[in-house]
């Protein structure tokens, strides 16, 4: 696969090149502050940077009628409806997070958080501390699947790559459901993922989860 990569620099772009070339794909135009190199036409760009490199990632999206894999957190929702209409044009599949065990906890909360109505919920997610957005997209996520207003605190500390835990409780009971990422590799796995889904995608803007369970 031919790909370009925005964020380059970043964490998450050293880890989705070093998995990337792993498999034999090839790194055609990376981009990052001040930095841009185009050594072919990519057939998927893979972004994870800042929100404000989104405006960007679209316009050489279409430049190269490439597909979009986006895992940049913090966007709003102006960016959401640039990358819907990006979505008109080519594939783009966009996640706060690309690890399997949150799809598979986005998921747990869809079917059974009712069963927990009339319990107290709260959310807790843990990250290291050169993570610029709080609370993390990931957590909005969690919250979303709980489908009720649901406070979340954030801790910023040390290494850690990512952990979220949805607590449930009652004046007897204490319920809760904990996910850590041991590792980036997990995101940069899941992206590689999500872009090979976008080369058999039909246009349209996609989830993980529609990667996850083929949704095409
Ligand atoms: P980082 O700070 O290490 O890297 C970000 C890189 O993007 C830097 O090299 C920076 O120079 C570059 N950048 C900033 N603005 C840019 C612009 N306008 N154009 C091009 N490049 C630009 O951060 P990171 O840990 O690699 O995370 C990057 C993003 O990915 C964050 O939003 C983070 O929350 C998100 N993230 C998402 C997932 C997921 O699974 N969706 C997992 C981990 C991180």
């Amino acid at each position: 696969m031919k790909y370009g990569l925005v964020g380059a620099k970043g964490k998450m772009g050293k880890e989705i090149r070093e998995l990337f070339s792993s498999h034999g794909d090839d790194l055609v135009l990376e981009v990052d502050v001040d930095h841009f190199v185009e050594r072919g036409i990519p057939e998927v760009i893979v972004d994870f940077s800042s929100p404000n490199a989104v405006p960007t990632t679209v316009e050489l999206c279409k430049r190269y009628s490439a597909h979009l894999v986006i895992g940049t957190t913090a966007l709003t929702q102006e960016h959401f409806e640039l990358l819907r209409e990006l979505g008109q044009h080519v594939a783009v599949v966009q996640s706060f997070n690309f690890s399997e065990g949150i799809a598979i906890f986005q998921k747990l909360l869809r079917n059974f958080s009712r069963l927990f109505t009339d319990w107290d919920c709260w959310i807790v997610e843990t990250h290291h501390n050169q993570k610029k957005d709080a609370p993390s997209g990931t957590a909005l996520m969690l919250k979303r699947e709980v489908g009720r207003e649901v406070p979340i605190s954030s801790l910023r500390i040390g290494g850690i790559f990512g952990e979220h835990v949805v607590y449930f409780a009652n004046a007897n009971e204490v319920f809760e459901i904990k996910h850590s990422a041991l590792s980036r590799k997990v995101f940069a796995s899941g992206a590689r993922k999500a872009a090979l889904f976008c080369l058999k995608a039909k246009k349209g803007f996609y989830n993980f989860l529609d990667v996850l369970e083929g949704g095409i």
